[in-house]
């Protein structure tokens, strides 16, 4: 236990700091920017904010749900296109503590964000709205992208934090075909997979 506790700091010795901390700078400054741009415009209640925001971490969580069941654990063609994601995250269940992309890339999660607030757009008809939306949906992705950093770096103790992990540890090496969701088991259990079944490696 003590060797692996100091095999895992030597390897964190080498994370790229600036990598792993991108996606959040970036997603702050824009998620900062949109807020503020509302809240400069006076249009909206804190009730109309705290429901849009929850529904956006709702939307946060059925995104991360069926993507990576139906996108990222899709089999992979051996030659020809594959889905984004697809065999980036199979070779993340090959080896999870490897230190190559930490993160999802920015070209990745920028035009998923794009096309996310554009739906908002149409569907609400409002700018405040698709701010608070996306707000939740970005908070969520935060979680996301913290949960798995702990799930195969981490040292939090948390009691939370640690069901989260074992969670998302079940799911790489129990039985990768349950426990999809990361930051909410809400829809392992709307879509039947949450249960643990037979252990598959
Ligand atoms: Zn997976
Ligand atoms: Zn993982």
């Amino acid at each position: 236990m003590e060797i692996a506790r100091i095999a895992r700091l030597e390897r964190n010795l080498q994370i790229d700091r600036f990598a792993l901390y991108r996606p959040f700078i970036v997603y702050t400054i824009i998620v900062t920017a949109m807020n503020t741009a509302v809240h400069t415009r006076g249009a909206a209640s804190l009730l109309q904010a705290a429901a849009f925001i929850t529904a956006g971490l709702l939307t946060w969580s059925l995104y991360e749900y069926a993507t990576h069941r139906w996108v990222l654990h899709h089999v992979p063609k051996r030659h020809g296109f594959n889905l984004p994601g697809n065999v980036t995250h199979l070779r993340h269940h090959a080896n999870p503590d490897s230190l190559d992309r930490l993160t999802v890339q920015l070209h990745e999660s920028l035009p998923v964000s794009i096309v996310y607030c554009f739906l908002a757009w149409i569907l609400t008809g409002s700018w405040e709205s698709t701010t608070f939306l996306y707000t939740g949906f970005a908070l969520g992705y935060f979680f996301y992208e913290y949960l798995d950093f702990q799930a195969h770096h981490g040292r939090a103790r948390n009691r939370w934090i640690r069901y989260f992990r074992k969670n998302h540890v079940l799911h790489h090496h129990y039985d990768a075909k349950v426990r999809f969701g990361v930051t909410s088991p809400l829809f392992d259990y709307v879509f039947r997979t949450y249960r643990l079944g037979k252990r598959t490696r």
